[in-house]
């Protein structure tokens, strides 16, 4: 009995192990991890797009700090050219006066100095990240497109062999389903989970997938040949030859 059954399942078992070799191909992996990088750095692009903003807001900055310079330069001059004439000063006073206010303007250039130039290393940091960003996207993009290429010459490959699997399969799976539907149905769960063989001997007490033994309410059930029954323990099918 079931010699069917067994005969569709060891060609599953090929299909399975065909769609598992595609996956453990050294050009699915160099594919797969091409992939992972390449979204990776697309992410990273994205999140210094929005730095962007940072930068717009430095430039911005930088202009005011541009034009307020300009104002106390404007300023120092006008005082160095009192200062010029400093005999023609007779208020010892006004010296004084303008003396602070230099003594002011000069701090005050030295505190947008300092200012300007955190600003403009902000915007050198991110417009460097930006830059290698932007190479390494490229990079990947240029490396992904070589190992697709590699990637889909194995697939095509082995699509091949699978349609003619999956082909021959389909040909003897309806008189299966008709003929054991219930075994079919289990089956058909399992597959899905990739657990084959999921129809199994059973072996005196025991079951052949998973080698546990099985309640003795499952024993009675499977004493003639074409009996069959789900093991508690793995979920497979124990079928009595
Ligand atoms: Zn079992």
């Amino acid at each position: 009995m079931f010699e069917d059954l067994f005969k569709y399942q060891e060609k599953d078992v090929e299909l399975l192990k065909l769609e598992n070799e595609l996956k453990s191909s050294a050009e699915y992996k160099a594919y797969k991890s091409n992939y992972i990088q390449f979204m990776e750095s697309k992410k990273q692009i994205e999140k210094l797009e929005a730095d962007a903003a940072g930068i717009q807001a430095g430039q911005k900055r930088l202009d005011e700090i541009n034009a307020n310079v300009d104002k106390l330069l404007a300023s120092l001059n006008e005082i160095e050219s009192v200062l010029k004439n400093v005999d023609e000063i007779e208020d010892m006073n006004e010296l004084d006066y303008y003396q602070e206010r230099m003594q002011k303007i000069l701090d005050e250039l030295a505190t947008y100095e300092k200012e300007m130039k955190s600003v403009d290393s902000k915007i050198v940091d991110i417009n460097k990240k930006y830059a290698d960003a932007v190479k390494s996207y490229k990079e990947s993009a240029k490396a992904g497109k070589a190992a697709t290429v590699a990637y889909k010459s194995v697939q095509e490959k082995f699509s091949a062999r699978e349609s003619e699997y999956k082909t021959e399969l389909e040909g003897l799976r309806a008189e299966l389903v008709s003929k054991y539907p219930t075994i079919m149905a289990v089956y058909d769960r399992l597959r899905k989970e990739k657990k084959l063989p999921a129809v199994v001997e059973y072996n005196n007490g025991f079951c052949g997938g998973c080698g546990m033994e099985v309640s003795q309410g499952t024993v009675g059930k499977l004493k003639a040949s074409g009996e069959f029954a789900e093991c508690q323990h793995c979920y497979r099918i124990m079928v009595v030859k």
